[in-house]
């Protein structure tokens, strides 16, 4: 049964970001254990950190999953691999593919692996504009709306990218 809502969060700015990003909610989707409810638009943003590399493309999917959170991010971390993902030391250095859980149900978990409503996200724009696109009305675990968390969040301006996400497509 996929009784866990989850919202995933989706970034990537090298190797044709576009299309890492929608492949991904492809695999994510093809999973038995995950099933995307919903996606945002791509929206472009300027890298966090080193600013000598390339836009990113980030989006936004509310699934259902049967998965724990530590399974989840288990998933996770198998398609950021099958993506050639190649985690360095560099903090906030360009990635072909990043995965995030963001909120898993309405549970806080702090672990060595884990940490969740995930701990930038309240200072990411690129997070949460998509997901009040995809919930407008979404209660954030510490009780306040999410707009109440985009009113407190630095804006400095996504581009959305217009064209559909079809991620039901079966991955290639
Ligand atoms: P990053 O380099 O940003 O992909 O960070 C990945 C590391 O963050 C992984 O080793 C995870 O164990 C850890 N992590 C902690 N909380 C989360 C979360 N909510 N979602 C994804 N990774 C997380």
């Amino acid at each position: 049964m996929l009784e866990h809502t989850v919202f995933i969060g989706l970034g990537s700015n090298i190797n044709s970001p576009k299309q890492q990003v929608i492949q991904a909610l492809q695999e994510i989707h093809t999973s038995k254990e995950i099933f995307v409810q919903a996606c945002s638009h791509l929206y472009e943003s300027v890298p966090m950190g080193p600013q000598d590399q390339p836009n990113f493309i980030n989006a936004v999917c509310k699934a259902a999953t049967s998965l724990s959170p530590s399974g989840l991010l288990d998933k996770l971390q198998e398609i950021e691999s099958l993506h050639n993902r190649v985690r360095t030391a560099e903090k906030w250095g360009p990635r072909t593919l990043d995965l995030d859980v963001l909120m898993y149900n309405q549970e806080k978990i702090s672990n060595e692996r884990l940490i969740l409503p995930h701990y930038g996200m309240h200072e990411r724009e690129f997070v949460l504009i998509p997901m009040f696109e995809i919930q407008p009305d979404l209660i954030m675990p510490d009780g306040r709306a999410l707009a109440a968390w985009i009113s407190q969040c630095e804006l400095s301006g996504l581009k959305r990218h217009n064209d559909s996400v079809d991620y039901k497509s079966i991955a290639a």
